[in-house]
């Protein structure tokens, strides 16, 4: 394995570990308030999947029919939104700042 491929196994990794921490909540595609993005769906009780989640980023619609843009997580983790508290990014993200003061 050469240098490239080793950065690019590494890189696929740190993508896996960041990925793993979601717990579908939706809480990021607005279940919390009652109009979230019409590609949202409930897997099962309170467990919510995007339905197009390898093309996800860009302009969509809410259930409702309101024009809003899906960005990539870490773009919006300094932010609030409905149930954010619920989102795991957010309390490693802030649990880290805390650590580094
Ligand atoms: S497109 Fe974005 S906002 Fe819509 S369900 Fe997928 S991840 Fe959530
Ligand atoms: S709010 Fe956070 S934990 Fe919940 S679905 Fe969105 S990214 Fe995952």
């Amino acid at each position: 394995m050469d240098d490239q491929e080793r950065y690019q196994k590494l890189q696929a990794e740190k993508e896996r570990d960041w990925e793993a921490y979601c717990q579908f909540c939706g809480m990021c595609c607005g279940i919390k308030d009652e109009d979230p993005c019409e590609h949202l769906s409930e897997k099962e009780k309170g467990i919510y999947i995007c339905n197009i989640y390898d093309n996800r980023f860009g302009l969509h619609k809410t259930k409702a029919g309101r024009v809003f843009r899906c960005v990539p997580l870490r773009e919006i983790l300094n932010k609030n939104w409905p149930g954010d508290d619920r989102c795991a990014y957010k309390k490693l993200y802030f649990k880290s700042s805390a650590v580094g003061n």
